[in-house]
């Protein structure tokens, strides 16, 4: 076993603290990786407080991780020791049914084992996330990253980067799509850049209003602020593709009126309490809403070398492990900007 640092929760209401945890000693398909930066996620604030269920505690948070090879198993081809990588939401996965054959990991019809707060394989042990300084991951797990890219800003792309690449690029974004992008935080941020290299024409929709300059800079053309009727008003029915990002509760329904007929709202951000949604909001224009879950590991492969050619990164607030905390809070206000990177180092 290898003992390693790592920040965790004790409880759904406790903050971030210090811990050490073990990782396993590398199998012969496993890859020891040590932890350069990890991204942080809504996602991960979620679960750190059981806001979608109960969590399993201690909960080590963290699914954007870069890092170097330390060590490999001697199964593996892929990696050799100082290689630079990326693990991503899933470190395993059945391996067998039609999901996992087609590179849809993330929809396993047997068992996704996510990167945190997840039961391994072998039905015992809780996995526990980035926020540490060492991780052992199956090879086919493993993201391969290219020397000479700013690694900080690369983590996130390992979630952000792959949850909004996976529909922007199912939904067929091509020069002229008009795409709305709802909520300006990490994955959005991701989006408008991701959605602009794709050659679609961007419309951020925030709640708010000192994000609009950076918006802009970050690719979008239009800047709405979705709580102005007035504003609203002028997008509607204008939109082929939504990608919806909002952590929180809200109504969906002035979303959809800003489709065009046959358009497409994704939901990507997963708020803990449901929504109504009022079958007229779809019916008329024959709209669809739909959701998507991150990517499958090739789809993952393809996004980064997608992103890194075109030099397409985070815009990130680098920090220290103690200030995750502080950081969760300024996540949760929709203050960050864009995305939140710890320093492993600091672990
Ligand atoms: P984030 O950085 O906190 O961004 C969310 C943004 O939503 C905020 O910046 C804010 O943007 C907007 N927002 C927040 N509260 C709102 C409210 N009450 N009403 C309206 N808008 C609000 O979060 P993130 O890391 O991008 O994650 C977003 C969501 O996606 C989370 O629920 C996360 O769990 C989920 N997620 C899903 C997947 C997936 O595979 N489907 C993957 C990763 C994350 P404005 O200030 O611009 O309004
Ligand atoms: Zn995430
Ligand atoms: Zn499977």
């Amino acid at each position: 076993m290898i003992q390693t640092n790592a920040y965790a929760t004790l409880s759904a209401t406790s903050p971030l603290q210090p811990l050490v945890i073990q990782r396993r000693d590398p199998k012969p398909d496993d890859v020891l990786i040590e932890i350069a930066y990890s991204g942080i996620c809504h996602s991960d604030i979620h679960t750190a407080r059981s806001e979608w269920g109960p969590s399993t505690y201690p909960c080590v948070p963290g699914h954007e991780i870069v890092g170097k090879v330390l060590k490999v198993g001697k199964r593996v081809k892929r990696f050799r020791k100082g290689d630079l990588v990326g693990v991503g939401c899933m470190v395993d996965s059945c391996g067998k049914c039609p999901s996992c054959k087609t590179h849809e990991q993330q929809f396993c019809a047997n068992h996704t084992v996510f990167t945190y707060n997840s039961v391994e394989l072998d039905g015992k042990s809780t996995t526990l996330g980035g926020y540490s300084q060492h991780i052992t991951v199956k090879d086919k797990y493993v993201l391969k990253l290219k020397k000479g890219v700013p690694l900080d800003r690369v983590a996130p792309l390992l979630c952000a980067g792959i949850t909004t690449y996976s529909p922007l690029k199912r939904y067929k974004v091509k020069k002229g799509t008009k795409v709305g992008v709802v909520g300006l935080g990490g994955l959005g941020h991701m989006a408008v850049k991701i959605a602009k290299a794709m050659g679609g024409e961007v419309f951020v929709f925030s709640t708010s209003e000192s994000k609009q300059a950076d918006a802009k800079r970050l690719g979008a053309k239009h800047f709405v602020l979705s709580h102005n009727a007035e504003q609203m008003s002028k997008v509607a029915g204008k939109l082929d593709l939504i990608i919806n990002t909002v952590s929180a509760k809200h109504d969906y329904s002035p979303f959809l009126g800003c489709l065009k007929m046959d358009g497409t709202m994704v939901l990507v951000g997963v708020p803990s309490e449901p929504s109504q949604v009022a079958a007229i909001s779809l019916i008329f224009g024959r709209k669809r809403l739909t959701g998507s879950l991150i990517g499958g590991i090739k789809e993952t492969q393809e996004m980064l070398d997608f992103c890194l050619k075109k030099k397409i990164y985070s815009d990130i607030e680098l920090i220290s492990a103690d200030q995750i905390n502080e950081a969760y809070e300024r996540t949760i206000k929709g203050q960050v900007k864009y995305r939140f990177v710890i320093d492993a180092k600091t672990f």
